[in-house]
């Protein structure tokens, strides 16, 4: 989308806002710091402007982003009538989980995300790949908004924005991210309790499924590719839960040969969630994708119904052909 387009749905986008009196942010399946991050941000934003907004969970949030200023504000459904839905970081319909029956019950929907792969399945869709994270897009909005940016919306926005970009280390963090952080900076954010909150705050329970899933650590087509696996019976030996299991992915793809790192986690004993990362050439999207899943080209997903030892093999194929 170029930047006339974008700007005409922005528009487009803050007139249904202005029309709306009840307004609906959805959270996705497994949400990440972007996904609640631009949430609250977005949330808080229009509260400021008289909007009855509310909050709605899709899923747990993980504890990571418990710190996060007005959390507790994210709450289920109240079977009330929703003029405007806004989906965040949600590529499809499906990423919205059990509240994927609100896009028939809203009278209009704004579907924002910085997904290559998004389905555009809004009213108004402002879909920006080029965007590190949704939360870029959504400051832009809340500016384009003339709305004030305070410390917790600036907090909530540099969180997503800082995971990411994998704490502005992986290449979707551009010239104008670095802008957005620093304006962000500028508001007079805790950028220092913030860092500590996402990237140092490990459990000891999350250390001990690290080193058991490690443990797991395969390596094929010259070490270029990795595998691990988080079982249901790794999880119950260290008393962990499957949403510690996150970060492991990364770590691996840091290894020096490897080019695709994949994570499989073991929901149910025919039901297998896949992260994948790549580091320099491989699409994992357009791989996650041939499996129903998608992402971005470096960071994907998709979940299988396979046991584990078949999703290994069906993956082993499709990554030989890339790798
Ligand atoms: P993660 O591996 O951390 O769960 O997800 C990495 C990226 O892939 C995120 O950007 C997420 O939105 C996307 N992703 C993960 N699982 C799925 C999936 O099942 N479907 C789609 N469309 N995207 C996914
Ligand atoms: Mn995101």
């Amino acid at each position: 989308m170029n930047i006339n387009e974008l700007d005409s749905k922005f528009n487009l986008a803050i007139e249904a806002i202005k029309d709306a009196k009840s307004i609906y942010i959805v959270s996705h399946v497994q949400p990440d710091g972007d996904n609640i991050g631009s949430l609250l941000a977005l949330g808080l934003a229009l509260k400021k402007i008289e909007k009855d907004v509310f909050f709605l969970k899709t899923d747990n949030i993980p504890k990571d982003f418990l710190f996060l200023p007005n959390i507790d504000l994210i709450k289920d459904y109240d079977e009330k009538e929703i003029d405007l839905l806004i989906t965040l970081d949600s590529s499809d319909e499906e990423r919205l989980g059990g509240n994927i029956e609100l896009l028939e019950k809203a009278k209009k929907i704004v579907n924002i995300d910085h997904h290559l792969s998004n389905t555009n399945y809004g009213d108004i869709n402002i879909v920006d790949s080029q965007a590190a994270a949704t939360c870029e897009i959504v400051f832009k909005l809340i500016k384009k908004l003339e709305i004030p940016i305070d410390k917790d919306i600036a907090t909530c926005l540099f969180t997503g924005i800082s995971t990411d970009t994998g704490s502005f280390m992986y290449e979707n963090a551009n010239e104008e991210t670095h802008l957005i952080a620093a304006e962000l900076l500028r508001i007079g954010i805790d950028k220092q309790e913030i860092n500590i909150n996402i990237w140092q705050n490990k459990s000891l329970l999350k250390t001990k499924l690290f080193i058991k899933t490690l443990e797991t650590l395969e390596t094929y087509f010259d070490d270029r590719v990795a595998i691990v696996e988080v079982t249901r019976d790794n999880l119950r030996a260290v008393g962990a839960s499957m949403e510690d299991s996150e970060g492991i992915v990364s770590f691996i793809r840091d290894i020096d040969t490897v080019e695709v790192a994949v994570m499989l986690k073991e929901f149910e004993e025919d039901e297998i969630k896949v992260s994948m990362r790549s580091k320099r050439y491989v699409d994992v999207s357009d791989l996650c994708s041939k499996f129903g899943g998608g992402g971005h080209q470096k960071a994907s997903g998709c979940t299988i119904k396979s046991d584990l030892e078949q999703v290994k093999k069906d993956l082993i194929t499709e990554l030989e052909k890339v790798i």
